[in-house]
């Protein structure tokens, strides 16, 4: 072990979120209940987030996952859009897991960004694909991230980037508004409702969706050592949560409230909500379904 290896640690950035413009909107909530902002377009100024992160040299490693068929079908239309909008300015490495490391296709990144491309096993459900991300996000920010980088994000693969999603998204402990939910009454959020599982939940704050999440390494490394205990346990009681991971996730939300939230403008279905008033730019899109690929033989 080299004795000068240190962990990297997030600088203080908390003025940022104070001077947010939380009266900038009138028809949508920009505060949770326990005061963390909810981010919607019109309450931040971009540049001034970018300016703050880079004098205080944050960089942001990404965990994105692409096993079996996902990596024909979603890899390169999420690099390629994720090169024009996420963390623009800062730098990004990109950590792609995957079972076939040999056909990741080589990607033109801008400069002070790079990838790394790691093997994981196929697991045949596509339950325990979900769930074992938790594991292995968890060994690599033990391994590596801690070492290099202070933010940490985790993208589902089957996303495609349409707009900013940039420094104001980075936090202490960050979640994201579920598109379906957002407006919804708690009675109809997806909580795991059943006992047994490690995910009952009665009431919660949000619906979150675990297709993105984030926050320092350290946060992140809570939130996934959690979720996987959970995930864990259940097996051996033979239960699994209604929505696996994200049942957890929900879980873990609910009782380590996030520092931050972010609007679903973040992860937008454009595809089924089509638009809507409050959604003034669709960030991050769920890609279309490629069942052309996926149920290839
Ligand atoms: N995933 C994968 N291969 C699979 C299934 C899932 O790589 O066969 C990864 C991928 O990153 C995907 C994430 O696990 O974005 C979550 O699965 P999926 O997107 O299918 O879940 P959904 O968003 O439909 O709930
Ligand atoms: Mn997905």
């Amino acid at each position: 072990v080299d004795p000068n290896r240190r962990r990297v640690e997030a600088l203080n950035v908390g003025h940022l979120d104070a001077n947010l413009n939380y009266s900038a909107r009138t028809d949508i909530a920009t505060q949770t209940p326990w005061k963390a902002p909810i981010m919607w377009e019109g309450m931040f100024d971009g540049e001034v987030y970018d300016k703050a992160h880079r004098e205080a040299n944050s960089s942001v490693a990404l965990t994105v996952f692409a096993i079996g068929r996902y990596m024909e079908a979603y890899l390169k239309a999420f690099m390629i859009s994720a090169e024009k909008h996420f963390m623009i300015g800062l730098p990004v490495t990109y950590y792609i897991f995957t079972d076939t490391p040999e056909e990741v296709p080589t990607f033109k990144l801008g400069p002070e960004r790079s990838m790394k491309v790691l093997y994981t096993p196929h697991h045949p459900r596509w339950q325990d694909i979900s769930m074992m991300r938790m594991k292995t996000i968890s060994r690599i920010i033990e391994s590596e991230i801690s070492y290099r980088f202070p933010y940490v994000y985790c993208l589902d693969v089957d996303s495609v980037f349409e707009d900013r999603f940039g420094s104001e998204a980075l936090g202490e402990s960050v979640a994201l508004m579920h598109s379906y939910f957002y407006k919804l009454p708690k009675e109809e959020f997806s909580y795991d409702r059943n006992p047994k599982s490690k995910a009952y939940m009665e009431t919660g704050d949000y619906y979150y969706h675990a297709a993105v999440f984030g926050g320092t390494w350290r946060n992140v490394k809570a939130v996934v050592d959690s979720c996987y205990n959970g995930i864990m346990g259940d097996k051996k009681n033979n239960v699994e949560a209604l929505w696996h991971d994200e049942s957890h996730l929900n879980k873990y939300f609910w009782l380590h409230k996030p520092s931050k939230v972010l609007s679903p403008e973040y992860y937008w279905d454009a595809i089924s909500l089509k638009t809507r008033p409050e959604i003034k730019k669709a960030r991050m899109i769920w890609a279309e379904k490629r069942y052309d690929v996926l149920r290839k033989q």
